[in-house]
């Protein structure tokens, strides 16, 4: 048995007496949903509010205990919101629901099998008779020299948090730095892909760093150099062109840099190269030039399209090419091509703002389906886009009409992202966050230790070496210089 406490799932019984229990239907059937973000939060809560316990057992798959509400990754990455309270735990968030925290590492709907990786222990596999699809996406990348080592992602809160404490912690080690091209590269900080995540980071990052310069005796505000690197000519194509013109121009005045049409070409050892032939050299470069389906999905027996989203009706279902529905197989989410019915021959683009409401839609539909109801189409018209370029300060397009500059957009996307943010729970300390921070000013300290915990004890650890005999010649220089013979082997050392 895994960790959990499960009350409808015991794998290992499962795998060791699978013909039996195979030939065995199972009392209440069994809704197995995959990823516990927006869709499977969401459509698990849903489902076990409309459906009764001896209904059916409904059971989260997901290697993390929790789920990340992205559109506040920038913020937290900035400090204005806790990295506990962008995250809704499951275990609080899924009464009633059984979760098993575990990668998918394999998926044969045909014999309704998910194969589940623990991070530690052996894989597993368990069955079900209804599978929900809420996988997600994962950074987009390409083989650039150097990405893999030099880059980090924005997709997730260990990133944001990441980033954000890499961000700190190169100012303050630059400000005891006197080596002008050191601390040029350490003050440079790289966003490639100007989209709504890449655009939100860098400023909320941006506006962090400037405002942490006060704190610095030896870092001005000039001395920071933000730079953006977008492959098409324009940022923000979720906005329309003149409202994501003002936000470039905004983030212009501030004096970041940006590259429009032009390609990241290699960035070996942080020595970032650009299509038009720009070099620099940058200790800090965040990914953020968009996302592709969950790759588990290719290797499924589930249809997905040229871009590895699962197809799906516009009620949910699987489909395949043909149209023909998968039984008992619904998806939704980054990792759904869902028809957009009211753009025509579109897909709904991968946010939140669909991805709940789809997931919503999906519990519904697939609890009528139980009750042999007829399942309802997808359908939703779009609020608009709201988004945060710092503290005070944002741009909003609403309802097709109403287009927010400055901090009344800003206070539009905390209004709209707080009430989305699942749980009670989590709205209430968010807006605690934001009173606190009003009142007592931003934290702006590096907690970068985090990311190594382990490091100090393991040196203190390490039992020291056996003295060895000095020169005599040395300890004679040593003495008569008045230094600690091990203290000054050990300066070498650490110099050395
Ligand atoms: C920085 C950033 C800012 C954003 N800002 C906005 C915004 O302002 N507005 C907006 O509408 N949208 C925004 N989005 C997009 C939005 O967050 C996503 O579209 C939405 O979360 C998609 O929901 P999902 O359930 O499909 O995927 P997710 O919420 O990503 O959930 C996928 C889940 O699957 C899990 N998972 C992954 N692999 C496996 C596996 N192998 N096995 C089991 N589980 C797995 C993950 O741990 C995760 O919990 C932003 C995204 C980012 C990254």
């Amino acid at each position: 048995m895994p960790q959990n406490d499960l009350t409808s799932v015991s794998p290992a019984v499962e795998q060791a007496t699978a013909p039996a229990a195979a030939a065995r239907p199972r009392k209440v059937p069994r809704v197995v949903v995959l990823g516990g973000g927006s869709v499977g939060l969401y459509s698990a809560r849903r489902l076990r509010k409309k459906l009764g316990r001896r209904e059916a057992a409904i059971v989260v798959v997901d290697p993390r205990p929790y789920m990340t509400y992205a559109p506040f990754l920038p913020e937290a990455a900035a400090g204005s919101i806790d990295a506990r309270d962008v995250v809704a735990p499951h275990r609080r968030a899924l009464k009633g629901i059984d979760v098993l925290q575990g990668k998918v590492t394999a998926l044969d709907h045909g014999t309704r099998q998910v194969e589940i990786t623990p991070e530690e222990g052996d894989p597993y596999s368990i069955t079900y008779d209804h599978l929900i699809v809420g996988l997600g996406s994962v950074s987009r990348t390409l083989p650039i020299p150097g990405l893999a080592e030099a880059a980090i992602g924005f997709k997730n809160v260990e990133e944001a948090i990441a980033v954000r404490n890499h961000v700190i912690n190169r100012m303050d080690v630059a400000s005891s730095t006197w080596d002008p091209e050191l601390r040029r590269r350490m003050l440079t900080f790289t966003f490639i892909g100007g989209g709504f995540a890449g655009i939100e980071a860098l400023a909320e990052l941006e506006d962090m760093a400037r405002y942490a310069t006060r704190n610095y005796a030896t870092i001005e505000e000039s001395d920071l150099r933000f730079v953006m690197i977008e492959g098409s000519a324009r940022i923000l194509p979720e906005l329309s062109e003149p409202m994501a013109a003002y936000a470039l121009e905004e983030l212009k005045k501030r004096g970041i840099e940006f590259h429009l049409s032009t390609f990241l070409s290699s960035c070996v050892d942080g020595h970032v190269v650009t299509s038009t032939g720009v070099e620099f050299d940058s200790e800090t470069i965040v990914w953020t030039a968009g996302v592709k389906a969950n790759p588990v999905l290719g290797e499924s027996d589930l249809p997905t399209d040229k871009m590895g989203r699962v197809t799906v009706r516009a009620t949910l279902q699987i489909a395949n090419e043909d149209g023909t529905i998968v039984p008992d197989a619904w998806a939704a989410g980054d990792c759904a091509a869902v028809p957009d019915l009211l753009n025509e021959g579109k897909f709904c683009p991968p946010n939140a703002q669909h991805a709940i409401r789809q997931a919503k839609r999906l519990a519904d539909n697939l609890a009528g389906v139980l009750r042999s109801e007829e399942p309802v189409e997808y359908k939703h018209k779009s609020v608009g886009t709201v988004a945060s370029l710092g503290l005070n300060k944002g741009v909003a397009e609403l309802f097709g009409v109403l287009k927010l500059r400055g901090w009344p957009a800003w206070l539009m996307h905390r209004s709209y992202h707080v009430m989305a943010m699942p749980t009670g729970n989590r709205k209430i300390r968010i807006l605690i966050g934001w009173i606190g921070q009003f009142l007592m000013g931003r934290e702006l300290v590096s907690l970068g230790s985090l990311h190594d915990p382990r490091a100090e004890f393991r040196a203190a650890a390490v039992p020291p070496k056996p003295k060895a005999e000095a020169p005599a010649q040395s300890a004679q220089s040593s003495a008569a210089a008045g230094v600690d013979p091990d203290l000054s082997k050990q300066k070498g050392a650490k110099t050395a």
